[in-house]
């Protein structure tokens, strides 16, 4: 009888050690965290068990059974813990469900440690035999009812929520799995029941002898129904180590689960995340809450470390709602290289490489909406055509490259010398167009006329020689004719610029 129940308690501790090692190895998830805790802690229980059924002398009894309360005081509750992970009742066990969790089995386990001090856990510890083998007789104090207590409450609660898991999958293959563990969470109960009522006169211990069975229930529930269920953790690690960052939110835009990279992204915002509401998390960002709440895709810039950073954040809706609003996943990605490449493209694209300036398209299209805003707005603008004179004979002179010298710097000249709200672009050539917001044709001509007088100052050194050069302006004005569009405009502005030449050149002509 001895015998059998050494090998059964030896099997057991092996089995629970090996299922602590497997689980906390695969447990990338936390329920599997937890449930190799609770293995690792019945093993020590199961252990200490063993070794005081082959002892008879008090004080190494006493050792064991303190081996025993290594283990002992945390199983229920983290029996508890695994169920409430894995029905996914709560996603990560949070600091404060942690103390509250784990108050009482850490003071019990001080308790039994200390109990010499002030015998509160065991009143009296004596060596009694039975059956031919000896056991600790104890008599039990206030602690230890009260921590009795507890276990029954968080074996309770776990029941209860494996047979609500249970009730709540109508169907599927999973839900034969709940009742599994609805069962083997049944039985230590039933030992603790007998513990509590029978242990003075037989003095078994009936949970170390139930709990390898509860052991061996849910391995055949890891086995028959895929505890580890490699797809949930194939999609966990997928979660956990994607580059996006990724937040879970409930049905009331509670934030209930996210990810490494959406901790480290919020953490460079210095915006702490936790399973709180987006109200709360955002309480100082109105603007990100508005782009959090909505389900649009949507955009935004910080400064992070010195450096803008761009993010966009996608919403993907998950599951099918149910009349509320249903969860949702929103994944947050850098998108500040793919954005610095664009505004690349756009500025290769809108610029003039030589010049600096807009090209030819770009000053069209900007042009033509600055003429239709100013005409609901009832304002004026007006256009300097800019030709170089005789920019044939300074290439012919000296050279093409010193040619290419004189147009970049009328870039400058043009970019330093108008107000900022003007704009202007280089149209082909050697030709240039400017637009001036807000401006009459008679201001456009007076501002011509000191452009040109700025560019006939101004000289362009070349292999150590001066270029000196010189410009003709056409001036057109959108008040000229009401329904012109900006090619008309431009088309005037030309004409006024051939007038300008056949004058002599180096002059300003104005549209009358
Ligand atoms: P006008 O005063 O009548 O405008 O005489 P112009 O010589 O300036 O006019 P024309 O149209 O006869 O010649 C323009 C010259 O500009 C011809 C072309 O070789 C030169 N050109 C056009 N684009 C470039 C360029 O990108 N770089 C250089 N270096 N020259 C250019
Ligand atoms: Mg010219
Ligand atoms: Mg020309």
């Amino acid at each position: 009888m001895k015998l059998l129940l050494s090998l059964y308690l030896f099997v057991a501790v092996l089995l629970t050690q090996f299922f602590a090692a497997y689980f906390f190895s695969k447990g990338r998830a936390n329920y599997l965290k937890a449930f190799s805790a609770l293995t690792f802690c019945v093993s020590f229980y199961l252990f200490g068990y063993l070794m005081i059924l082959h002892n008879s002398n008090l004080q190494e009894l006493i050792f064991w059974n303190q081996i025993q309360y290594i283990g002992l005081p945390f199983i229920s509750v983290l029996w508890l813990t695994v169920a409430l992970l894995y029905t996914k009742n709560i996603y990560t066990l949070s600091r404060r469900l942690a103390v509250l969790l784990f108050f009482v089995p850490v003071t019990t386990f001080f308790m039994r440690l200390t109990n010499n001090w002030h015998h509160l856990f065991y009143k009296n510890w004596e060596v009694k035999q039975l059956f031919g083998y000896y056991f600790l007789y104890m008599e039990r104090g206030f602690w230890y009812y009260f921590n009795i207590s507890y276990t029954i409450l968080c074996l309770c609660l776990t029941i209860i929520i494996y047979y609500l898991e249970y009730q709540k999958k109508r169907a599927g293959y999973t839900r034969p799995q709940f009742m599994v563990f609805f069962f083997a969470s049944l039985l230590p109960l039933i030992g603790v029941m007998l513990i509590v009522c029978a242990f003075n006169k037989w003095s078994i211990d009936y949970t170390a002898l139930i709990m390898p069975i509860s052991i061996f229930i849910i391995g055949y529930g890891i086995i028959k129904y895929d505890f580890l269920e490699i797809k949930t953790l194939a999609r966990e690690t997928i979660f956990e180590n994607s580059l996006d960052g990724m937040i879970i939110l409930e049905s009331e835009l509670k934030v209930i689960d996210y990810n490494k990279a959406a901790k480290e992204i919020f953490g460079a915002l210095n915006i702490s995340l936790d399973t709180f509401p987006l109200e709360s998390i955002f309480n100082r960002e109105p603007e990100l809450l508005e782009i959090f709440k909505s389900e649009a895709t949507q955009e935004f810039s910080s400064v992070v470390a010195g450096e803008e950073r761009f993010f966009e954040v996608v919403t993907v809706p998950l599951g099918i709602s149910d009349g509320r609003k249903m969860r949702m996943l929103k994944s947050i990605r850098d998108i500040t290289d793919k954005k610095k490449v664009q505004e690349k493209l756009t500025v290769l694209a809108t610029t003039d490489s030589l010049s600096g300036l807009y090209n030819r398209p770009e000053f069209l299209k900007l042009a033509q909406r600055e003429l239709s805003w100013a005409k609901t707005h009832n304002e004026k603008l007006a256009l300097l055509m800019i030709d170089l004179d005789l920019f044939k004979s300074i290439n012919d002179t000296y050279g093409h490259a010193a040619g290419d010298k004189v147009i970049r710097e009328m870039g400058n000249i043009i970019m330093t010398g108008f107000r900022k709200t003007d704009f202007a672009g280089r149209l082909g050539g050697e030709e240039f167009a400017v637009l001036l917001k807000n401006t009459s044709l008679e201001e456009a001509k007076r501002v011509a006329e000191k452009f040109r007088e700025t560019v006939s100052k101004k000289k362009v050194v070349y292999e150590k020689r001066k270029i000196s050069f010189t410009v003709s302006i056409g001036v057109a004005s959108s008040s000229c004719d009401n329904n012109s569009n900006i090619e008309d405009i431009l088309k005037q502005a030309d004409n006024a610029l051939y007038k300008a030449k056949a004058k002599g050149r180096n002059c300003v002509w104005a549209v009358k």
